[in-house]
C-alpha cells in the first residue's frame, strides 16, 4: 500500500509542477517513466548449500544532467514501483540542490537481517556483476540505502573493478574512509539540514537562538541533526525514536549524552540527563514528560523535525501541528493532502528535496575527490557543503517569494527546469 502510494505520490507532484510551468510535453512526457528499468533474477548459494532466489532492480530514472545516481536498498518490501519513486525523488533532488546527477535508485527484495555476512557479500557480488553492464563512474553511481552499509560498497567496488580491469572507485559513493570514502559523509545530511535551516531563518529575518525544536528519529540523520542545531544555539526540546521518546521543555542539555545513554540502552526513551548521570529519576527534576511518536509531531514547538519515516505528517495530525516551521529530514514525511493543509496554515515546509540533500552533495564530493585522486579536509568538506546548501536554499526561496509558491512547489520548478534545460541542450547536440 505505502509502496504504491509513494509511486503515485511522485506522481502527483509532477502534475502539480507541470499545472504551475510550462513545460514542453515531450519533456513532461518523457519524465512520467523511468528512461530504463533493470530487473535482474539473483540465485545464490545460502550457507546451508540451499539456493534461493531474489529480485533485484535498479531504475535509471534520467540523466539529462548527469550520471543516474542513487541509493540501493536491502529489503523485505522493496518493489518495483517503490524504487521507481524513490528514483524519481533523486532526480529531482540532485537537480534542486544542484550535483552534477541524474536520478536513480535500485535494490533487492530480501530481508537481509536473515542472511550471514558470507550471503549478503555473494548477494551483492551478484547484483554488481548483473548491474555491471550499465553502471560506472560516468554511467550510473550507486550509493547506500536503507540496509546497506560502507561495507556493502566496498564489495561493489571490488567487483566491479574486477570486471572492468582497473580500479574504479567512482562507481558507487559511501565507501568506507580507508577504502575511497569522503570525509564528513556521516554527519552531511544532518549538517546539510542545519545549513537549510539557517538559511531560510536568515531570509525570514528570524533569530535562531533559543527557537525550540522537536526532532522524531534520533538515528544517523536525527542525531546529528540535534547535535550541530544545539551548537547553533537552539533549544532541543524533545527527541524520540522507535520506542517512544522525551519532552524536556527547559532544553535537553546535552545531546552526546543523549547518544550515550540511547548506545547504553538501546533505546532512547527514559534518558534524562543531568551532566552524566541519565536516569528516569531525573525526569521530574527536569519537568520532563514521557512522549509517544503521535504526540512530538504535536508539540507546542517553533520547528519541528521529522527524521524517520515516511507518511507521519497526514491530513489527519497536519490540523493539530503548533510549530510555524517543518524541516522535512526524512524522505517523504509529509503526505500531498498533508502538504495542502500545512500550505493553507502558512506554514513553512522546507522539503525534503531540499532538507536533506546534504548526504548526496558530500556523496557527489566523494564521487569527485575519486574522480580527479583527490582527498578533501573534514573541515573543506563542510564549508563546501554549507555554500552547496546556501545557494540552493537562496534559489528556491527566492522563486517562492517571486510566484508565492511554497518552497516544495519552488523546489520542484527549479529542479524540472533545470533538468528541462539539460535535456533540450542534449537533444540539440544528438540532432
Ligand atoms: P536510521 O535508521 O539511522 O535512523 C532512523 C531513526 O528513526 C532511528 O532512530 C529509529 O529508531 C527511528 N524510528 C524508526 N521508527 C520510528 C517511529 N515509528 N517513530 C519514530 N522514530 C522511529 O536512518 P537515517 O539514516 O537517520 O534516516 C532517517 C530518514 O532520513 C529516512 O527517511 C531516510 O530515508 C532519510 N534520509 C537519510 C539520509 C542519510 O544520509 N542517512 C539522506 C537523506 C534522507
Amino acid at each position: 500500500m505505502v509502496k504504491h502510494n509513494l509511486w503515485h505520490a511522485a506522481k502527483q507532484q509532477l502534475e502539480k509542477a507541470e499545472k504551475a510551468a510550462k513545460f514542453s510535453p515531450l519533456f513532461i512526457a518523457q519524465l512520467s517513466q523511468p528512461e530504463r528499468i533493470i530487473e535482474l533474477s539473483l540465485p545464490f548459494f545460502r550457507d546451508s548449500g540451499k539456493v534461493e532466489v531474489v529480485r533485484g532492480y535498479r531504475i535509471q530514472y534520467n540523466n539529462a544532467l548527469g550520471p543516474y545516481k542513487g541509493g540501493l536498498r536491502y529489503h523485505q518490501d522493496v518493489s518495483m514501483d517503490e524504487v521507481k519513486a524513490l528514483a524519481f525523488f533523486m532526480m529531482i533532488k540532485n537537480a534542486v540542490i544542484g550535483v552534477p546527477f541524474g536520478g536513480g535508485k535500485g535494490g533487492i527484495t530480501v530481508n537481509p537481517k536473515t542472511l550471514s555476512e558470507a550471503e549478503l557479500e555473494r548477494l551483492t557480488r551478484l547484483f554488481t556483476r548483473g548491474l555491471a553492464p550499465n553502471i560506472g563512474p560516468t554511467v550510473d553511481v550507486p550509493a547506500p540505502d536503507v540496509n546497506t552499509t560502507p561495507k556493502t560498497m566496498s564489495w561493489i567496488a571490488d567487483e566491479y573493478s574486477k570486471i572492468v580491469n582497473k580500479k574504479a572507485l567512482a562507481v558507487v559513493t559511501g565507501k568506507p574512509i580507508d577504502k575511497g570514502g569522503s570525509l564528513g559523509r556521516t554527519e552531511a545530511t544532518g549538517l546539510g539540514g542545519v545549513y537549510a535551516l539557517l538559511q531560510v531563518l536568515k531570509k525570514m529575518g528570524k533569530n535562531p537562538k533559543q527557537m525550540t525544536v522537536a526532532i522524531q528519529g534520533f538515528g544517523n540523520v536525527g542525531r546529528y541533526l540535534a547535535y550541530f542545531l544545539q551548537k547553533e544555539g537552539f533549544k532541543i526540546v524533545a527527541l524520540s525514536d522507535s520506542n517512544g521518546g522525551i519532552f524536556v521543555p527547559g532544553g535537553i542539555e546535552n545531546i552526546d549524552q543523549i547518544q550515550k545513554c540511547k548506545e547504553g540502552k538501546g533505546y532512547l526513551a527514559g534518558c534524562y540527563c543531568i551532566g552524566e548521570a541519565c536516569d528516569i529519576l531525573n525526569k521530574d527534576k527536569l519537568s520532563g514528560h514521557d512522549i509517544s511518536n503521535k504526540e512530538i509531531l504535536e508539540l507546542p514547538v517553533d520547528i519541528l523535525v521529522p527524521s524517520a519515516l515516511e507518511n507521519v505528517i497526514t491530513k489527519t495530525n497536519a490540523p493539530k501541528i503548533k510549530a510555524k516551521i517543518i524541516l522535512e529530514m526524512a524522505n517523504g514525511p509529509t503526505t500531498f493532502k498533508a502538504d495542502e493543509i500545512l500550505n493553507k496554515r502558512r506554514i513553512t515546509v522546507i522539503p525534503d528535496v531540499l532538507a536533506n540533500s546534504g548526504g548526496v552533495v558530500v556523496s557527489y564530493f566523494e564521487w569527485y575527490q575519486n574522480m580527479n585522486n583527490e582527498k578533501w579536509t573534514k573541515k573543506e568538506v563542510f564549508a563546501k557543503l554549507k555554500k552547496k546548501m546556501k545557494k540552493a536554499v537562496n534559489e528556491v526561496w527566492d522563486l517562492s517569494q517571486q510566484q508565492k509558491i511554497s518552497l516544495r512547489d519552488a523546489s520542484y520548478a527549479v529542479s524540472l527546469k533545470r533538468i528541462e534545460e539539460a535535456h533540450n541542450k542534449n537533444q540539440g547536440k544528438k540532432q
